[in-house]
């Protein structure tokens, strides 16, 4: 080849050599001159947009890919998340730290809202969707959203800082967990007890709120899908309401204790996730039968407890499992119509959820393998599932944020007190 080169190169005329070169150093010159204005031209469109950056690694941040399509819109491609080899949403759950200039307009296009569930693919309703957004990560507030064709969702920015934080729900971290049971844990109403690990080893606790012998025990669990933050806020006023020292908690204490597992995916919600535990479980299905311990340690762990106060004579005699989806309502055990009382003891819960809360949404036997139907068929538990509609509170007619289910733990702790005296 060298020799090929050489013997070209020889073969030239001296004289045209000097004519070459010139002819070969414009023609790099202009390439260069090109390609540099080409890369100054994207990088001036990328600077005209304002966008500086999207930060997904903020806590509970949500996996996504963007890009900037042009000088104002923003493509968000959700990422889809699989319950083991089954592919899922990817609508669920977004939450992530939008950065641009002040004054900058932006239009964001939220890509991937197909409605594939457990692998299947359904049809989509455009009307279950929000956005929030908030200058600090903790006050939200809604803003408009429209659909675009394509399953796409288009939401139009202002940013009135240089950051601005958008979700889909009003989020609720591990830290704030942790602040929470920083806050309550010296109080000697309080104890907390350690009950297992999750796949990534993180600690799962029960919050027990009340002493060992009151006559009745309720067990709570909440966020078992990550994307779910509802049931959180409504512990958390739960807990508000049965520690303030008021007259009604010091009578709610005498009749009941509560024992709360509040978040039973916590690597879920550490990660950003949107359903599934990190083996790609689901915690709210198969609990008809006993949980795999490698697989769904978090079951496995809440088992352990169950059977450790049966044993010890301390069964709960309610138990609410915390959702979020979009209708709100609450899911009784089919199971459950076998048994004496359980109808006719969820016929009172429901009425005096109706009278007492903002509940107004309806009631269902579902009777797949989730929550009620294996606390039920194993432990003989009146058990339920407490879905809080995502988009909408029926009773308050207004799209709900943190307050309205931190209001809603309070007004369950009266229900709860009306429960054991009306049931038996
Ligand atoms: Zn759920």
């Amino acid at each position: 080849m060298i020799k090929k080169i050489k013997k070209f190169y020889l073969s030239i005329p001296k004289s045209r050599i000097l004519t070459l070169i010139p002819m070969v150093i414009l023609f790099f010159a202009f390439s260069c001159k090109h390609s540099s204005s080409v890369e100054k031209g994207i990088k001036k469109e990328k600077e005209k947009s304002g966008l500086t950056y999207i930060k997904t690694t903020i806590e509970n941040g949500s996996s996504l890919n963007w890009e900037l399509a042009n000088d104002s819109t923003v493509n968000i491609h959700l990422n889809y998340d699989y319950e083991r080899n089954s592919l899922n949403r990817a609508y669920d759950h977004w939450h992530f730290l939008l950065e641009a200039k002040k004054g900058t307009d932006l239009t964001l296009v939220f890509h991937n809202f197909s409605e594939i569930y457990n692998g299947e693919k359904m049809p989509f309703n455009t009307w279950i969707m929000d956005c929030i957004t908030s200058p600090d990560d903790r006050k939200w507030e809604h803003v408009p959203v429209e659909w675009i064709e394509g399953e796409r969702m288009k939401v139009k920015i202002h940013m009135e800082s240089d950051s601005l934080y958008i979700a889909r729900v009003d989020p609720y971290r591990v830290s704030d967990l942790q602040n929470l049971v920083s806050n309550i844990e010296e109080n000697e109403l309080v104890k907390i007890t350690p009950i297992g690990n999750t796949v990534e080893g993180r600690k799962l606790q029960i919050i027990q709120v009340g002493g060992d012998k009151a006559p009745h025990r309720i067990f709570i669990r909440a966020r078992v899908h990550a994307w779910e933050p509802g049931g959180n806020w409504v512990v958390e006023g739960i807990i508000k309401k049965l520690l303030d020292n008021s007259r009604e908690s010091k009578k709610y204490l005498e009749n009941y204790t509560v024992y709360i597992l509040p978040m039973a995916n916590m690597d879920g919600v550490a990660r950003g996730i949107s359903r599934f535990n990190l083996n790609g479980m689901d915690l709210n299905r198969n609990l008809t039968a006993p949980a795999d311990s490698i697989l769904a340690p978090e079951n496995a762990a809440m088992e352990k407890w169950l059977e450790a106060m049966i044993e010890k004579g301390m069964k709960p005699d309610l138990a609410i499992d915390f959702h979020n989806d979009s209708n709100g309502p609450l899911f009784f055990s089919t199971a459950g119509k076998e048994k004496k009382g359980y109808v006719e003891n969820m016929d009172v819960l429901e009425g005096l959820l109706r009278e007492h809360t903002w509940f107004s949404e309806h009631t269902s036997f579902f009777g797949t393998t989730s929550f009620e139907e294996g606390l039920m068929a194993r432990y003989d538990i009146d058990a339920l599932v407490y879905e809080l509609n995502a988009h909408w509170i029926k009773g308050l007619n207004k799209k709900p944020l943190s307050d309205d289910w931190i209001l809603l733990g309070g007004e369950l702790c009266n229900v709860f007190d009306l429960y054991f005296k009306e049931t038996k």
